[in-house]
């Protein structure tokens, strides 16, 4: 049973539920944080380092990177952040959150900082002016229903290390994909009722920090 579903989904009082904090200082944050609330999680904002305490995960929500870098660097998250990434904390980071997450980023801004979790090379605004946003099936590896899929201005991922295990494609080209703690969407999972993304990063948490019932 999905989390979240029928008797067994935790509401956001139950202590044993995961907290998944959501990057707040700009961008797509608050239906992160209903679509986590609604299976079950915690789901605090995080603006300052001691927002990291006693999170068992993060999503970085899309947004514009260049500035969420920009903010993060000026306003002395990024390296706290960077730390408890690179120790492990599990992450899911869409859009410009991907763009965050990946080891290289082409047409990017020269002062651009990413964390580095997963061996992607992925063009920012990649899909090119006429495909600024699009919506898309998407096939998801153990997922029976195709997932309705939205792309603002994208990135594109023009490599990906042989250690990304690859979730979901659109046109032979990863959108969906996971290392270790990092997993990565190209398009917004929180803008449709759509909860299965969300449900997949809940499920990948160490068990110590599953909702209360979840098998
Ligand atoms: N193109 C944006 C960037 O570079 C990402 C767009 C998005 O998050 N919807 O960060």
């Amino acid at each position: 049973m999905p989390i979240g579903a029928g008797e067994h989904s935790a509401s956001p009082a139950d202590a044993a539920a995961p907290v998944v904090g959501v990057l707040a200082l700009q961008g797509a944050f608050d239906r992160h944080r209903r679509h986590l609330e609604s299976l079950g999680a915690h789901a605090p904002l995080v603006r300052q380092a001691t927002d990291l305490d006693h999170l068992d995960a993060i999503v970085i929500p899309g947004g514009e990177s260049t500035t969420m870098s920009h903010l993060l660097t000026t306003g002395g998250l990024f390296d706290e952040l960077a730390a408890r990434l690179t120790a492990g904390l599990p992450v899911l980071g869409t859009c410009a959150g991907m763009i965050l997450c990946a080891s290289a980023v082409l047409d990017g801004r020269d002062d651009q900082r990413c964390f580095g979790l997963i061996d992607l090379t992925v063009r920012r605004n990649g899909y090119g002016r006429q495909l600024e946003s699009f919506e898309a099936d998407l096939e998801i590896t153990g997922e029976t229903q195709p997932f309705h899929a939205v792309f603002i201005r994208a990135p594109y991922v023009q490599h990906a290390g042989t250690d990304v295990e690859v979730l979901a494609t659109y046109e032979g080209i990863p959108v969906l994909a996971r290392s270790g703690p990092c997993t990565v969407a190209a398009f917004h999972p929180e803008l449709t009722d759509d909860t299965r993304v969300h449900e997949m990063f809940l499920r990948s948490l160490p068990a110590a920090s599953l909702p209360t019932g979840t098998p």
